[in-house]
């Protein structure tokens, strides 16, 4: 067992956390999230270059909510963590393993830094628990908890653990929101529908002797494939036309379609979809959707799309 003080020059940086952070308070499930895509991203560069041997597996990030015992969990099937990685990336806050892999294989498809990350958790939590194992051979299951205080507790144990990252979060009394399965669930519909990596929520339900049971079917929140990402010239009409009616089933095919593809001053792929417009009261403001590597940002898009394309 290991006991030690959080890497931070303030002495106790989790009321601001907890208050001033973002306004926006759910962002800790996309950061959550983010990590655990980066880490399974990571083990599998290091499986394609062969540093990593062996079958990887089911890679599914699971997530899970729970009312009674006021948890959410995020389960990821990554490269997970020794006690020293735990020690230099979660321990000094400031420490991005995001930014040093990127730099050292070049790898595009890490999200990492969109903000302060796995801390943003005490948004919304009393106590965070990481029980992680790496995939590394011989690696021990690390268990780390935290109470909101710069204080933590880390130990290496026997127990068996599959490879990864198991987040648990003790929510606090006013975030128990996010133990209900309904605002989860929306959630995670609203950022990680694009994501690469399957992201599972539960089992999918069907309706049986009069109540909702589950089905032995993971209930992935990330089915349908972000078109935008292919080559306009690898896409027929028909493909824009189904992503379309994936996404908005209840409404009239669009006008007309936009495959932007912008180098400078960011680089920017998307596509527009101008709806059909009947009556001019019924302009919806806010559809035009930003995400930053198939992760949800915002729908709030002055000043990056150009003005003459939100008509
Ligand atoms: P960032 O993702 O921007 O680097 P975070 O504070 O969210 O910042 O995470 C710090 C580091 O902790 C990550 O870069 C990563 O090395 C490690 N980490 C966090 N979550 C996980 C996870 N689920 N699996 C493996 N490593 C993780």
């Amino acid at each position: 067992m290991k006991n030690g003080k959080i890497g931070v020059t303030t002495e106790n940086i989790f009321p601001v956390i907890k208050k001033f952070l973002y306004s926006d308070h759910e962002i800790f499930l996309r950061e959550l999230i983010s990590n655990a895509v980066d880490a399974t991203q990571k083990l599998k560069t290091l499986s394609s270059i062969g540093e990593m041997k062996g079958d990887l597996g089911d890679l599914t990030i699971r997530v899970s909510a729970d009312k009674d015992a006021k948890t959410l969990t995020v389960t990821d099937r990554g490269i997970g963590m020794t006690a020293e990685e735990v020690d230099k990336y979660i321990n000094q806050i400031a420490f991005s393993g995001a930014e040093e892999f990127m730099e050292k294989y070049k790898n595009q498809a890490i999200i990492g830094h969109f903000g302060l990350g796995f801390y943003s958790s005490f948004m919304v939590a009393d106590k965070v628990e990481i029980i992680t194992k790496s995939w590394k051979e011989g690696a021990k299951t690390v268990r780390w908890s935290c109470t909101g205080t710069p204080e933590f507790e880390m130990e290496e144990t026997d127990e068996a653990h599959d490879r990864g990252t198991t987040i648990v979060l003790h929510l606090s009394e006013d975030a128990l929101e996010y133990a209900e399965d309904s605002k989860v669930e929306g959630l995670l519909r609203k950022y990680c529908r694009f994501l690469p990596i399957p992201i599972a929520f539960g089992k999918v339900k069907e309706w049986k002797d009069g109540k909702y049971v589950d089905t032995d079917k993971d209930n992935v929140i990330n089915k349908i494939e972000p078109l935008w990402t292919r080559k306009p010239s690898e896409l027929k009409e028909e493909d824009y036309m189904k992503f379309y009616r994936d996404l908005y089933p209840m409404k009239e095919d669009p006008l007309f379609y936009i495959h932007l593809n912008v180098d400078y001053p960011f680089n920017l792929t998307g596509i527009l979809y101008f709806p059909k417009i009947k009556d001019r009261m019924a302009i919806e403001k806010n559809n035009i959707q930003l995400y930053c590597n198939q992760m949800f940002v915002t729908d709030h898009v002055d000043n990056i799309v150009p003005d003459f394309l939100t008509l």
